[in-house]
């Protein structure tokens, strides 16, 4: 497929659509951790990280919802590029939860404890905290976001656990109960004009089919990963 334009919301839509015909059933991290000793025989992990839009992220769970499938979508707090707690964001964001998606907290915990100089610990409790308040939920997981800092929000996992934060995974966490990076077929549009994919961890170079065509294959575990930001109904600048 010539990639130019093809990361439509139509589209998207399309691979869902596909997957699901292929006999996935699509679930979110949460239900993954719940599920992962009795899953399906076909499963899509349907993770989201809401990197600079809640406005094209309500485009996203509208497609879900129609399709009846379920994701887990991560929220910044302290992005320069949304307030999540604005007056059309925080809509948007209770009309996620309402509508069964799983919330979590797309962490810039490294970030932000060297930009304030704080202590890492603290603000990741205090912002799960904030999260959970704010919205009256109790979220279970966390996913790191890679930001523009040089700094690896990751490395704050090296040497803590989710269990510490009352939660149950982080977003490529290899405890046991998650380790979904390395047991899964893993699907990304994190490079915006084109997927990537790696299996079992292991980057497949130069394959950037998106995750219908890899469900053809039928993947047992795939694990994918879109942000609301890559996609348009015509072209990349369009605000939602
Ligand atoms: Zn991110």
């Amino acid at each position: 497929m010539n990639p130019v334009f093809s990361f439509t919301f139509a589209n998207l839509e399309t691979y869902y659509k596909t997957s699901l015909l292929l006999g996935y059933e699509v679930i979110t991290c949460q239900e993954y951790c719940q599920r992962k000793n009795n899953l399906p025989a076909k499963v899509i992990v349907n993770r989201v990280d809401i990197d600079l839009s809640i406005a094209k992220t309500k485009r996203l769970v509208d497609i879900f919802n129609k399709l009846g499938i379920k994701g887990t979508f991560f929220l910044r707090l302290h992005a320069p590029e949304y307030n999540p707690f604005s007056f059309a964001n925080y809509r948007i964001i209770r009309y996620l939860i309402d509508s069964g998606h799983e919330l979590g907290y797309h962490s810039e915990i490294i970030d932000q404890a060297v930009i304030w100089g704080e202590d890492a610990h603290e603000n990741l409790k205090r912002d799960i905290d904030i999260i959970n308040r704010m919205f009256n939920i109790q979220i279970v997981g966390v996913a790191s976001h890679g930001g523009m800092t040089g700094l690896n929000n990751l490395d704050f996992w090296k040497d803590k656990r989710p269990a510490n934060y009352g939660l149950l995974y982080e977003g490529y966490d290899k405890e046991p109960e998650y380790n979904l990076f390395q047991e899964g077929f893993y699907v990304s549009d994190s490079e915006w004009i084109r997927w990537k994919c790696y299996n079992k961890g292991v980057l497949q170079s130069g394959d950037h089919r998106n995750f219908a065509e890899h469900a053809a294959d039928a993947h047992p575990l795939m694990h994918v990963l879109i942000h609301p930001d890559t996609y348009y109904d015509h072209h990349f600048y369009e605000e939602e």
